[in-house]
């Protein structure tokens, strides 16, 4: 069967086109400046490449102009609507409600609504792609992969915040944790890597992108995650701060600093970007570090050092750890930056392969010693293709061969 993943976002439409059980990408897309002047789409299928300019004034239009895409003669991925037979959208935000993916239905987009108050950048646009799917492809079954399901199993005192309880009860604010489907992913892949049973085994898995954030996985369930109430806490990342002291917010209020631009700081002045003043890529910062940058350096051993710490947490917390996992473009990607977090962790059972770390580069891998009680895998992440899975299982639950 033929799964269309959706990742909608405020101005952007991601696609990806799956044949599945085979788990075969067969093509992928991205609509961007959707509501903006100049819109356009790229997409990529059986090495064609479909790209027009073109203005996209709503959803539906952005929509209408992915049909185009996949239709393609010349290009295109399928060759007729009707081979589509399941959807898989990512939706950023399931609340308390959904600790799993679930067929869509007037309930479930009433949830979604409803938590937009929690996302309020992102649910409103996952619904906008839900909306325009279901017009498009009436009667297919349309699933939603929650970002925060996977992390509905953390304990009460892992997700609750130490203020008044009424702050829980009354705005439900909690750690919800997001990038489970990432989180998910490749710990289901870690589990194959390592040929160990689920029951038995638990991970923390490292995903360091532009966002970044760290989870503790024992036996299959989330128990620990550093994003929090939003994407803004736990680890430094591009340009978001991670955990800051709370004051700090106050004390800059006091000299002037309203609202909205101490939200603006945080979240997009921040991490990588504001210490090393260089960029928010990684990369930049670490050719600026090579150059003799010292704020570019100490940018990247902040960044390494509050990764450390949560490992150092979530170890003790879990109690045996058989493996880390390093995914997201950087922690598939920098060689040095995974040398860097390791570093000093030998004490606590993880001993790095730097021949290994260096031979596996960006791809799937193993790169921790033979004698290393941890093992420190690599696992390029692929949130779209747990989607297609997740629907696939949801749609015909028998026609699923390999399960993650
Ligand atoms: P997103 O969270 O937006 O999906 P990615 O997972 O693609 O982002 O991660 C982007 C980050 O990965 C950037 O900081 C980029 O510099 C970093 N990155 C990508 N490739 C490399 C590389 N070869 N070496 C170091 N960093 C890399």
């Amino acid at each position: 069967m033929k799964i269309l993943v959706i990742n909608c976002g405020s101005s952007s439409l991601k696609y990806e086109v799956y044949q599945m059980p085979e788990q075969i990408s067969l093509g992928k897309g991205l609509v961007e400046r959707i509501g903006l002047a100049n819109g356009n789409i790229k997409q990529e299928a059986k090495g064609r490449i479909f790209e027009k300019n073109s203005n996209i004034p709503d959803h539906n239009a952005a929509f209408d102009l992915m049909m185009e895409a996949i239709l393609d003669d010349q290009s295109g991925i399928l060759e007729s609507t009707q081979e589509i037979q399941g959807i898989g959208h990512r939706v950023v935000h399931g609340g308390e409600q959904y600790s799993s993916s679930v067929l869509i239905d007037d309930a479930v987009i009433a949830a979604i609504s409803q938590n937009s108050e929690l996302a309020p950048l992102h649910n409103p646009a996952n619904l906008t792609g839900i909306t325009a799917a279901m017009n498009l492809f009436p009667g297919i079954p349309q699933v939603a992969v929650f970002d925060t399901a996977f992390h509905q199993t953390l304990p009460p005192s892992a997700y609750l915040y130490g203020i008044p309880r009424e702050f829980y009860e009354k705005y439900r604010i909690r750690r919800y944790g997001f990038h489970g489907t990432s989180h998910r992913y490749v710990a289901g892949i870690a589990l194959q890597m390592l040929k160990r049973s689920v029951e038995n085994t638990n991970l923390i898995t490292c995903h360091l992108g532009n966002g970044a954030s760290i989870t503790a996985i024992q036996a299959g369930k989330s128990i620990d995650t550093s994003m929090g109430f939003t994407p803004l806490e736990g680890l430094i990342m591009g340009t978001r701060s991670g955990d800051i002291d709370p004051s700090i917010i106050f004390y800059l209020e006091e000299r002037g600093f309203d609202c909205k631009t101490l939200n603006d700081i945080l979240n997009k002045k921040s991490g990588i970007l504001g210490l090393s003043g260089v960029s928010s890529d990684l990369r930049d910062v670490e050719q600026a570090a090579n150059e003799g940058n010292r704020n570019a350096l100490e940018a990247l051993e902040t960044y390494a050092y509050r990764i450390r710490k949560f490992i150092g947490a979530y170890a003790a917390n879990l109690i045996k750890v058989d493996a880390i996992v390093f995914t997201g473009g950087i922690g598939q990607n920098s060689v040095k930056m995974r040398e860097r977090i390791c570093n000093r962790l030998e004490n606590i059972g993880i001993h790095i392969d730097h021949d290994q770390n260096r031979k596996v580069g960006g791809k799937a891998g193993c790169i921790s010693q033979p004698y290393s009680p941890v093992s420190i895998l690599v696992i390029p992440t692929n949130e779209e293709l747990q989607i297609a899975l997740d629907t696939t299982q949801i749609i015909d639950p028998n026609l699923q061969t390999v399960v993650i």
